[in-house]
């Protein structure tokens, strides 16, 4: 079984990506991640585009109030068709299912043959948003709680949304056919670890397929994270022994990860060319995070089409100009992947292998 989905080294099935990192060349993004609206019906207080209380000096240009208008967003679609962009997941910014229009650009985006998929926070998982997602190639929802008043707490949402959340998970799992996968994302902070591993049995019994374990980032990341490592550890040992052929656990809990660390300590960024950013804003971002700051804008669509941007000197300015090493001093979720494309190009080609 191919389960490995979460794998740095991925891009050896892109090795025509690989050879225009060597030869120079700019080529069309492989995956796009859409951010369609900045607004959201939640308030995590972790929440790293700052709709709750944490500041972690991260997407610092965000504004709630941005929405891609229709006609925009239909257009960057018409251009990822035309460019063969492979794969898009809509996430936020704030919540996607939220913008009015979402279910026109995920059925557009199914429609031209592109791989869709989507991060939500599962309120809006129901009716025609629900069923135009059984056509995706995954949906993950956002759930960081183990109960209704943790989640009402965290999120300050009403205790009743925790039902709600999980009801529209039990009817998504039985709706969708296999070629969907049903995920959760699970954040962890230091108030919801303990119950986790009950609750992602809890989760496993209502249909769901994958649980992905992450630390919250913040700038005092280990500092934070050391009172609760141990017991999380547990909590992810637990979860593992509920593993079977139909639910799997993902863990990126490793504080010693260098994602996690404020220094890149290289000088290239090979990701912003493989997967990019629209944002809610209408300027396009080299990698999710980056969204929302000034040292992350490739540039704006606002008044030009994904095309022209993606292939202008501006946007070689920022590929050639964007040193990791000093401009992203927080996590890098795609670490790992520039160290592996950096150490396959300074591989010698020749036939001894
Ligand atoms: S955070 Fe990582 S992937 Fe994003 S632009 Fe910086 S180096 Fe590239």
């Amino acid at each position: 079984m191919k389960n490995n989905r979460y794998s740095d080294a991925k891009i050896v099935w892109f090795p025509e990506k690989l050879a225009s990192f060597r030869d120079g060349n700019i080529t069309a993004p492989i995956y796009v991640r859409v951010k369609p609206t900045n607004r959201c019906n939640q308030k995590c207080d972790f929440c790293a585009y700052g709709h709750g209380d944490w500041d972690i000096g991260m997407h610092e240009t965000v504004e709630h109030r941005d929405v891609i208008p229709r006609q925009k967003m239909l257009e960057v679609l018409e251009d990822f068709h035309a460019l063969g962009v492979k794969a898009v997941t809509y996430s936020g910014g704030g919540e996607p299912l939220m913008h009015p229009d979402i279910t026109e650009f995920m059925s557009t985006t199914v429609q031209y043959g592109i791989d869709l998929s989507i991060i939500t926070n599962g309120s809006m998982l129901e009716g025609e948003r629900a069923a135009i997602l059984r056509s995706s190639n995954w949906t993950r929802v956002s759930m960081d709680y183990t109960d209704a008043t943790q989640m009402s707490q965290s999120r300050r949402v009403p205790e009743n949304q925790f039902g709600r959340v999980l009801k529209n998970i039990s009817e998504f799992a039985k709706a969708k056919p296999r070629s969907c996968e049903l995920g959760v994302n699970y954040i962890v902070t230091q108030t919801n670890v303990t119950g986790l591993a009950a609750f992602c049995k809890r989760l496993r019994d209502c249909g769901v397929e994958n649980v992905r374990i992450s630390p919250v980032w913040r700038p005092d990341f280990a500092a934070y994270h050391k009172p609760i490592a141990s017991a999380v550890a547990s909590e992810i040992d637990a979860a593992r022994a509920l593993t079977n052929p139909a639910f799997a656990i993902y863990s990126s809990y490793d504080l010693d990860s260098s994602s996690h660390q404020i220094r890149r300590g290289y000088h290239k960024c090979y990701f912003s060319q493989m997967v990019p950013v629209v944002g809610a804003d209408q300027f396009i971002y080299g990698c999710h995070n980056v969204a929302f700051s000034e040292h992350g804008k490739i540039g704006s669509i606002k008044n030009r089409r994904f095309r022209d941007l993606w292939f202008s000197d501006e946007a070689r300015r920022f590929f050639d100009g964007l040193d990791p090493d000093v401009s992203c001093r927080h996590q890098c979720a795609s670490d790992g992947r520039n160290k592996l494309i950096a150490g396959f190009l300074e591989l010698t080609n020749d036939n001894f292998v």
